[in-house]
């Protein structure tokens, strides 16, 4: 039931509509017993600040943002996590009572929850991490690696400068490379996470020489739309131990259902089944 005390949080995105978590968040919510839900909001190109302004102060407790938002909403933050300002990007505003408004950045937890829940035994210390892309996923990806302890990382991009741009900001165990140069990284790499939106609802997949990999490296998707992509299943073909992009989407929605609502999400609601529902209807 929606009291007037009930708990708003949302997401905000550009196209918003086909957004999952608004259904993870709103499970959790009922099955909690908690009085909050969770909404979705698009506002036009220029509106995130517009709205973020509007809810100073704690008009609701706090947002999500997702594409093409979260460099923006870093920017529009008074107070930044290290994780936030490592990665170039938020993808959680908490609207303070003090009227500041405060960033973090979930998506590195999301991936290392990801690989956690569906690589157990991988371990971020053992070896070199390969990511594919370098944009705002990448970067985030690569700041949570370094700090989980990765001893390297390296980054692949069409657009090398990017990559490059990455390396400058995050350090020396970051090392940008060609995709024409992939066979050494995959050669001695302990996973590689695409991390770019090729294979997403069928665009262009990469094309990646995956069979030079070792045969435990982990190979992980950060797209879930389809949720077995291409790449996951050039992967799967060859025996590798893979990690797909929705458990990254579950393990991110935690902290930020904990900052929204203060409380954990409760285990027993099986909302990675409920996702699956609304991706294959
Ligand atoms: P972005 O900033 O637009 O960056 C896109 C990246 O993909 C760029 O590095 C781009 O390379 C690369 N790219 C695009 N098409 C490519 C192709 N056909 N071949 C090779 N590289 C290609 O997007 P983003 O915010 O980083 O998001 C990337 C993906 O991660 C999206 O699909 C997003 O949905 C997903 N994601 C998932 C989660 C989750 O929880 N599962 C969380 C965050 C993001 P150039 O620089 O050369 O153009």
């Amino acid at each position: 039931m929606i009291t007037g005390k009930t708990l708003v949080a949302g997401v905000v995105g550009r196209p918003v509509a086909h957004s999952l978590s608004p259904v993870l968040h709103n499970a959790w919510l009922a099955t909690a017993g908690i009085d909050g839900v969770y909404v979705a909001f698009a506002p036009d190109a220029m509106g995130l600040e517009r709205l973020a302004n509007g809810f100073r102060g704690g008009a609701i407790r706090g947002v999500n943002v997702t594409i093409p938002f979260k460099e923006a909403a870093l920017k529009i933050a008074d107070r930044a996590s290290p994780l936030a300002k490592a990665a170039g990007a938020a993808n959680l505003l908490i609207f303070d009572r003090d009227g500041k408004i405060t960033a973090d950045n979930t998506d590195g937890a999301g991936l290392l929850g990801a690989l956690a829940v569906q690589a157990p035994t991988w371990d971020v210390h053992n070896g070199p991490v390969t990511v594919l892309g370098a944009g705002g996923a990448a970067r985030g990806a690569v700041a949570a690696l370094l700090a989980a302890g990765a001893p390297k990382v390296w980054v692949l991009n069409r657009t090398l400068a990017k990559a490059d741009a990455i390396a400058k900001s995050l350090g020396s165990r970051v090392l940008p490379l060609p995709y024409a140069h992939a066979a050494s990284a995959l050669q001695q790499t302990t996973a590689v996470i695409n991390a770019t939106s090729a294979g997403l609802s069928g665009d262009g997949a990469l094309t990646l020489p995956l069979e030079l990999t070792h045969p435990s490296t982990v190979v992980m998707d950060m797209v879930y739309k389809p949720l077995e992509t291409p790449f996951l299943a050039q992967a799967r073909a060859l025996g590798r131990p893979t990690v797909d992009g929705l458990e990254m989407l579950i393990r991110q929605a935690i902290p930020s259902f904990e900052a929204f609502y203060g409380a954990r999400p409760p285990s027993d609601t099986d909302v990675r089944a409920l996702a699956l529902k609304v991706l294959n209807p």
